[in-house]
């Protein structure tokens, strides 16, 4: 049976919350502080969490962030406020989800069904976890060789994603243009560098929410790109 965890403290939301999952055949606890819901999350077996935004002790961005390091299981933001929603997005948080409160408890329980479905097609299509890159909401599946942001999937060309890789795969490490270019093209600098340039400007207009202020490859002036985590 699958197990849900909702952190909320606001009990007759989470209560009405857990009745109709229940009704649904899911198992389900309820913690009211955030600090002991993190600690929950972490530490029992879970296959999804109902995480509300603003908790009294420890707010939900955090919490989302701190599970999201350790595990991969679904993560479903809730919050009262609509603009709170752009900021979990940009904030790339690895949520999977995010409902504005009030919803229906049956739209709840019609995501958790889908989030369950897919993260168990993932699970049970045998992908290895260590062939999966994911670093705050961005997903970069090396055995298929796709890459999703926030689940949705963006196109890339051979060679973008196999600089994206290359560099998320070593990440805060600096390289110049040079080395990237050997690297992923594997010539001895032959060719133009500046393939570089445009390829890196590619990859973040696909990933980047703000390309001027890029939250995953950073430019270093003078030096070359980073992968930032
Ligand atoms: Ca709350």
């Amino acid at each position: 049976m699958d197990k849900i965890l909702i952190v909320e403290d606001e009990l007759a939301i989470a209560e009405l919350e857990k009745d109709y999952l229940e009704l649904s055949g899911f198992e389900v606890d309820i913690e009211t502080n955030g600090s002991i819901g993190l600690k929950k999350a972490l530490h029992e077996e879970y296959n999804l969490i109902i995480l509300d935004l603003m908790l009294p002790d420890m707010d939900g961005f955090d919490i989302c962030k701190k599970i999201r390091n350790e595990k991969n299981i679904p993560i479903i933001m809730v919050s009262a406020k609509k603009d709170d929603i752009d900021k979990i997005r940009g904030l790339g948080l690895g949520a999977d989800d995010y409902m504005t409160k009030p919803f229906s408890p049956s739209e709840l329980v019609a995501r958790v069904k889908a989030h369950l479905a897919r993260y168990e097609r993932l699970v049970g299509s045998g992908v290895k976890e260590n062939d999966i890159i994911e670093i705050r909401g961005l997903k970069i599946d090396k055995t298929a060789r796709r890459v999703f942001l926030h689940d949705e999937e963006k196109i890339f060309t051979t060679k973008e994603f196999d600089l994206l890789c290359f560099l998320a795969e070593n990440p805060n490490h600096v390289y110049s243009k040079d080395e990237l270019f050997r690297e992923i093209w594997d010539m001895e600098s032959i060719g133009d560098i500046a393939t570089v340039t445009v390829h890196i400007k590619k990859i973040r207009e696909k990933i980047e929410y703000n390309t001027s202020k890029p939250q995953y490859i950073e430019t270093i002036w003078g030096v070359g790109y980073r992968f930032k985590v």
